[in-house]
């Protein structure tokens, strides 16, 4: 599909397409989130495929401290405040709230959780003036967190935010997560309300982080069959899950009605990923997301896991294209990482003198010296081509069907059933 037909036709369905971006945002992502530069990567990307162009980008505002408090407790983003500071490695109270190893302590944490948690806000807040139809925000999608404690490498939960914003318009809002990694901390939050469902396919085998999101977990009290579950094994492709993601979203969508979506696209799930577990391209994730955005829903699109982070910057700008529903080359265009460290020197002198030599004389002298120094630095990052790079195939397992406890909803079983059929 591309943008080459008819263009009234063009005129009346394109997506309208919010992109969370300004300088100062990418800089923080890529300083002090886990995945260093992969934020620019990414942006680059983007922008040497000049998406840009077809996106109004919207500056992120910063998340107040109120506004994470409507998910966080006051104790966890108050500790998350007092050891941002001075990056102190050594509180005691650290390891209570997940602090630490997986989520490691660093000067400035709390900022980047505030612009997280803003740049998902802002997002939200576009779809909810209609000023978009689809909102994207990359650098989000940290959907471990939990309301008092950080977790695997999430520190505030910015999707838990930004469907709490959502909600104060739209009644009922689905959360779907496609990340390798069980959506732990956004089924936490929702667990107990029929408001929110929460949709996660994901890698569930012992040991595996985060170890829950078995099947058979499907909410509690009024949120009972509200979260649904869609564990899998190592090794499936593209083809086996989009026909898992189909049966189920269409029973999702048939039961629940939702008025607004949330979709989690971490990209962990990437063939070649150092996670090592599934075998996904971008192509067959697209694919996902196109079901969901074919509802015509408004919908806010957040990133999430990727490890391999040219293919998770080949990853999201191949399905940033799919929004615009734009066809992109498979040679990547040249461009280069600017790594925000610049060194720009200006100065400016500006000397006016205004001589009146009538009654009397006037002289103004404006001197202004501006200086400005970074250090400027860049980097080029060889991906070869689009779809044609890194991605190894795992063959070392296949996707097997898991074991599932009698159920008796209609609604799990007939979730329940599909997914066993399929895989
Ligand atoms: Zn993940």
């Amino acid at each position: 599909m591309s943008c080459t037909g008819d263009s009234d036709t063009v005129a009346r369905t394109k997506r309208k397409v919010a992109y969370i971006y300004s300088p100062e945002y990418i800089e923080t992502c890529d300083s002090l989130s886990k995945v260093p530069k992969r934020a620019s990567m990414v942006h680059s990307l983007i922008e040497a495929y000049e998406l840009l162009d077809d996106m109004s980008v919207v500056k992120p505002r910063m998340a107040t401290i109120q506004e994470m408090a409507q998910f966080h407790t006051d104790a966890y983003l108050e500790h998350l405040h007092k050891i941002s500071q001075d990056g102190d490695n050594d509180d005691p109270q650290s390891g209570d709230y997940g602090l630490g190893y997986d989520c490691p302590i660093v000067e400035g944490i709390f900022e980047y959780a505030a612009a997280v948690g803003g740049a998902t806000l802002t997002a939200a807040q576009c779809l909810l003036e209609r000023r978009c139809d689809v909102a994207i925000n990359w650098a989000g999608g940290w959907h471990h967190a939990k309301k008092d404690e950080a977790s695997g490498f999430c520190y505030v939960n910015d999707a838990v935010l930004g469907i709490l914003k959502l909600r104060e318009k739209y009644d009922r809002v689905l959360y779907v997560d496609v990340d390798l990694h069980h959506g732990d901390g956004v089924e936490d939050a929702f667990s107990f309300t029929s408001k929110v469902m929460t949709v996660s396919l994901h890698k569930f085998s012992p040991g595996f982080f985060p170890g829950t999101g078995d099947v058979c977990d499907t909410g509690l009290g009024k949120g009972r069959w509200h979260s649904v579950n869609v564990p899998m094994e190592d090794g499936i492709k593209d083809d086996k899950y989009y026909q898992v993601f189909l049966s189920v979203m269409q029973e999702v969508r048939a039961l629940f009605n939702p008025e607004a979506v949330v979709m989690q696209l971490g990209a962990d799930t990437m063939a070649g990923d150092p996670m090592c577990s599934f075998n996904m391209t971008p192509v067959g994730v697209a694919r996902c997301m196109q079901h969901v955005l074919q509802w015509r829903l408004p919908t806010l699109l957040l990133g999430g896991g990727g490890y391999h982070l040219a293919n998770t910057a080949r990853c999201w700008t191949f399905l940033t294209g799919s929004v615009l529903e734009r066809t992109l080359s498979s040679e990547i265009p040249d461009h280069e990482v600017d790594t925000h460290t610049h060194t720009h020197t200006h100065t400016h002198t500006h000397t006016h003198t205004h001589t009146h030599t009538h009654t009397h004389t006037h002289t103004h002298t404006h001197t202004h010296t501006h200086t400005h120094t970074h250090t400027h630095t860049q980097e080029t990052h060889h991906y070869y081509t689009l779809f044609r790079c890194t991605y190894t195939i795992n063959n070392r397992s296949r996707a097997n069907p898991h074991t599932v406890n009698n159920q008796t909803n209609a609604f799990a079983s007939a979730l329940i059933y599909t997914h066993c059929t399929l895989l």
